[in-house]
């Protein structure tokens, strides 16, 4: 069977999901038998590749996120949300209670820091926050869903397995289905 090209992404997450992933240990070696993994958190190429199968963590927050997701949907024939900020914004989300200015002048200026200056919604290093954080399937057509915070390690090494090897994973057993 011919290697099939696997990406991981990180977008408005806490990286526990990549963590989770990270737990499926040896049987990473599995993975690399039926995949290259051509990109992913430490993997820094600057364009994202074409790909069959992308892993994305975490929800859309940002202008970045967004122009990124939307690339991503056009290089990558599976698109997989991955984890609870991926499908429903879970953790991510809880900032929609708040306006972006009242949690940018919380986070930025009013909370204790090293940075005397604080920070302006304009500064180079911030990413330019969307008023409301979404997850992935509003704004992008998603194939599969992950459910968890994170995911547990079986079950994102029994997807990627599944689907690597031509097959449609079935979550429907309760241990595999679980949010939060
Ligand atoms: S789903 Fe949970 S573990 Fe994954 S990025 Fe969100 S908060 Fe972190």
């Amino acid at each position: 069977m011919t290697k099939k090209k696997l990406a991981t992404v990180w977008l408005g997450g806490c990286s526990g999901c990549h963590m989770s992933l990270l737990d499926i240990d040896e049987r990473i070696l599995e993975v690399i038998k039926l995949a290259d993994i051509v990109k992913c958190p430490i993997v820094d190429g600057k364009e994202f590749p074409e790909v069959d199968v992308a892993l994305v963590e975490g929800s859309v927050t940002s202008d970045e996120h967004l122009h990124e997701i939307q690339l991503i949907r056009k290089r990558a024939k599976l698109l997989i949300a991955f984890g609870d900020c991926a499908v429903t914004s879970n953790v991510t989300g809880m900032r929609n209670y708040f306006s972006k200015d009242e949690v940018f002048n919380y986070a930025y200026i009013q909370a204790v820091s090293n940075d005397k200056q604080g920070k302006t919604p304009n500064h180079p290093a911030l990413l330019k926050l969307q008023e409301k954080v979404v997850p992935l399937q509003e704004v992008v057509d998603v194939d599969f869903v992950i459910p968890g915070c994170p995911p547990s390690a079986d079950t994102i090494f029994y997807v990627l397995f599944e689907f690597l090897n031509g097959r449609v994973p079935d979550l429907s057993q309760e241990r595999k289905l679980k949010y939060g």
